[in-house]
């Protein structure tokens, strides 16, 4: 039973099993990129249920992010089978949250508490700045924010905040923390940064909650560790128990083992990273981190690993060259004996559509004549901006393609107010959520009316939503006004029942969407964006539902009580959890369903990655490196750091370009070579043009208007998108197809169909057609992408 010691190090060099097999004091595993790292950690955390009997809940890994968990975990499990399920591999943020539903109510919070995520912090800070009377212009939202993130990430309080304000701004600045504070806790909400701050702060004002995850956890694995900010790092700190736990005895006495005199070993704490792909500090990540481990831990044992396995040599090479040029860093002596490989291809495009049309064409070149299939490909870019000009090629092309970040499908405003309903269900406390869908869809609760309950709900102390269940007693409010807000009512306590009932997510989700109204109105719609709306539902019933039917722990699972055949469904709370968590780099399909999906992300999300074809695009000084470093030496050298990530996610083959010229808000602007491209050795580059055809002074710049964003869906292969975008191509308005009832179509998406009835004309048609199984669409035939057969 269970995988041989030999078979757990299968696969690795001397060093990289120095590191699974290493007991004892910290370890510190640092290499550069593709050297093995994550497979350490991971076969590091099979051998310790395997080898040295750990409990599978004794163990807590940190990953970047939730996709990253998934994968180590499934990987774990591979090797030593289904009991490692009970282990807790997770985000900083996932795992806080699991603590904190246990133990908020120490600091009096309910459990229930929502998670706000930026754009929900940013409704609130608005809120904040206008009650405190501020000029909007001199404080913005944003700014504010990034002031409050900075101090949470460095563990300060709003109390602390206020006390070390040293000017005016800073003073503003800090009553803003307070009063968005203040408001957070009356909302029984945490914003991302508190989740890891309140742990903190928890296990510092609760010695034996920390102490009893400190005997829990006997060991504690950070991948990624150089983008650790101050809280994260004072959390692996605070369940290490390394300052305060007894050193561990000499001679090796079994770690495992609880001290018999009531104090406990410190747990065994192993962290790997690469200073050298440390690209977060705009988010307070720390270097320091890294740079000053084995000074916080002076018995820490340090790992190197210098083969890399996962790129040519070439492209090493070239990796190595870049980030050489940043000072102050610990030289590596990165090597690869995967073979030189081939060369890199650069490429000067005359402007981003040229760009785009050429790696479009390199990756058809790529289909055609190779091995390569698109689903091997990424495409990276600085901006997300910049990903609209290759959707466009590739939405002219058929080349199905799928964009990570962007406008992500879980910030759509029919998502954001799906969620906001079932927010407001699980905590009724949570006033953003609930005041976002208190008159959506329209039901006649206008903002007099929601003035009147606010006015109630000062006047009495209530929250908000118990003011609304004694709307009767608000100054005057309409009797018409008073009927809605008691149909409201009505509608949300019959949906609490569900939810109190332990009702599915997906379950809860489809009783929002009917019983609201929400979606009949966007069925009701003719605007052809409702429709995507409703797809869009569609798929989030569809993501609550395989949600519903997975058998994970909920947040409160112990490892005493092991997932089970009947281990409790996941409930509302669970899946609203799950959702709040997702990372951008969760949106990556599967290598099994993506099929031949191009990938097109930024470098920030690439981190951790590997894709046997990569194209850097937008190589140009003030796109990349950023404007914004140009003339700033710490800046630039994370930007070369984003370069050299860039560039060593690369497996086979690797691509650069650049364009001459690029327009930057409908403003065409000429940027010089980005100097990563000179650092790059002149010997690994096959330019395959040096120079813009023609000088761009005298051109005028293409543009392909129209063919807007997809979002994050893969794009089908049918013929009439590619017959759309190539008709806005040459800047010409598609024609409308003429139909008639009866008339045999073929839809984009929905397939064929027959036309059922016809309004209006021109611009303004709208077409009713039966697409079978798939129903009767209304669609706007300026817009829908539709061919008569
Ligand atoms: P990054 O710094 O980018 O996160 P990493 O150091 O975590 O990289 P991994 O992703 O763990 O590196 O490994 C890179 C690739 O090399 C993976 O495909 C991995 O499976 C492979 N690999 C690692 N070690 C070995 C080995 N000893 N033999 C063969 N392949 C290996
Ligand atoms: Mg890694």
């Amino acid at each position: 039973r269970g995988p041989s010691p030999e078979e757990l190090l299968a696969g690795l060099n001397e060093p990289q099993r120095a590191a699974v097999v290493h007991a004892g004091p910290p370890l510190l595993v640092v290499a550069g990129a593709g050297s093995g790292k994550t497979r350490v950690l991971t076969r590091r955390i099979a051998w310790l249920i395997s080898e040295r009997k750990a409990h599978p809940g004794s163990i807590l890994a940190i990953t970047f992010t939730n996709k990253a968990a998934a994968e180590m975990r499934e990987r774990v499990e591979d090797l030593v089978g289904r009991r490692a399920r009970i282990m807790w591999v997770s985000t900083f943020h996932s795992a806080c949250v699991r603590i904190l539903r246990k133990e908020i109510d120490k600091f009096g919070y309910k459990s229930s508490f929502s998670i706000y995520d930026a754009a929900d912090s940013k409704r609130l800070m608005t809120l904040v700045l206008k009650e405190l009377d501020l000029d909007p212009k001199r404080y913005q939202p944003r700014a504010v924010l990034n002031w409050v993130s900075n101090q949470k990430n460095e563990l300060v309080d709003h109390e602390d905040a206020t006390k070390e304000a040293r000017n005016h701004l800073e003073e503003t600045y800090a009553a803003a923390y307070t009063l968005y504070q203040q408001k957070l806790r009356a909302a029984n909400a945490l914003d991302f940064d508190d989740l890891i701050m309140t742990t903190v702060h928890l296990f510092q004002a609760f010695p034996d909650v920390r102490e009893n995850y400190r005997r829990r956890f006997r060991h504690v694995l950070v991948d990624e560790y150089q983008d650790t900010n101050h809280a994260q790092y004072s959390l692996v700190r605070e369940l290490c128990a390394h300052d305060v736990g007894r050193p561990v005895a000499a001679g090796g006495a079994d770690p495992d083992a609880p001290d018999g005199d009531g104090g406990i070993e410190p747990s065994e704490l192993m962290v790997v990273g690469d200073a050298d792909q440390s690209i977060y500090a705009f988010r307070g990540a720390s270097i320091r981190n890294i740079l000053q481990f084995e000074e916080d831990f002076p018995d820490a044992t340090t790992i190197l690993l210098e083969q890399n396995y996962r790129s040519t040599q070439t492209i090493l090479e070239a990796a190595n060259a870049v980030i050489s040029r940043n000072k102050g860093r610990k030289a590596k002596n990165l090597w690869s004996d995967a073979g030189e490989g081939e060369r890199i291809v650069g490429y000067v495009a005359d402007d981003e559509h040229d760009e785009a049309r050429f790696v479009s064409e390199q990756i058809d070149k790529l289909v055609d004549d190779t091995a390569v299939e698109p689903m091997d490909v990424a495409v990276f870019y600085r901006t997300n901006a910049q990903s609209r000009v290759f959707e466009e090629v590739f939405i002219r092309t058929g080349q199905p393609y799928k964009v990570v970040g962007g406008v992500r499908f879980y910030e759509r405003r029919e998502v954001r107010d799906a969620l906001a309903y079932l927010r407001m269900l699980v905590n009724p406390a949570d006033e953003i959520s609930l005041r976002r869908v208190l008159n959506t869809p329209k039901r006649g609760i206008g903002e007099r009316a929601e003035a009147c309950v606010d006015a109630l709900a000062q006047r009495d102390g209530l929250t908000f939503w118990e003011a609304l269940q004694r709307a009767e007693d608000a100054p005057g409010i309409a009797t018409r006004s008073l009927g809605a807000v008691r149909g409201f009512v009505e509608m949300v306590q019959e949906l609490q029942s569900m939810v109190d009932a332990g009702e599915r997510a997906d379950v809860v989700l489809e009783a929002v969407l009917t019983r609201s109204g929400y979606l009949a109105e966007l069925e009701a719609s003719d605007d052809p964006q409702d429709e995507t709306r409703v797809e869009n539902l569609a798929e989030l019933v569809a993501v609550a539902r395989e949600f519903a039917d997975e058998p994970v722990l909920g947040p409160s699972a112990d490892p005493a009580d092991a997932a089970g055949p009947d281990a409790p469904t996941p409930g509302l709370g669970d899946f609203l959890e799950r959702v709040a968590l997702v990372a951008d780099s969760d949106q990556i399909p599967d290598a099994d369903e993506s099929g031949g999906v191009v990938t097109l992300m930024t470098l920030h999300t690439a981190k951790g990655l590997e894709f046997p074809v990569v194209f850097l695009t937008g190589m140009e000084d003030g796109v990349f490196p950023h404007q914004r470093a140009l003339g700033d030496q710490p800046e630039l050298e994370e930007e070369r750091r984003l370069a050299y990530v860039g560039v060593t996610r690369a497996q086979q083959r690797l691509y650069v370009s650049r364009a001459v010229v690029r327009s930057a808000w409908g403003a065409p602007s000429h940027n010089p070579a980005s100097r990563f491209l000179d650092e790059l050795p002149v010997d690994l580059v096959d330019w395959q043009r040096t120079e813009a055809a023609q000088t761009s002074w005298n051109r005028p710049v293409a543009a392909f208007p129209g063919a807007g964003s997809r979002g994050t869906q893969p794009v089908r292969r049918f013929g009439t998108a590619a017959a759309r975008a190539d008709a806005d191509a040459r800047g010409k308005t598609r024609e409308i197809p003429s139909l008639e009832p009866g008339d045999r179509v073929v839809h984009d998406s929905f397939g064929m169909g027959t036309v059922v009835t016809m309004e209006g004309v021109g611009d303004k048609a709208v077409a009713s057609i039966d697409f079978g199984s798939q129903g009767v669409k209304r669609l706007l035939m300026r817009y829908a992408p539709v061919e008569k057969l």
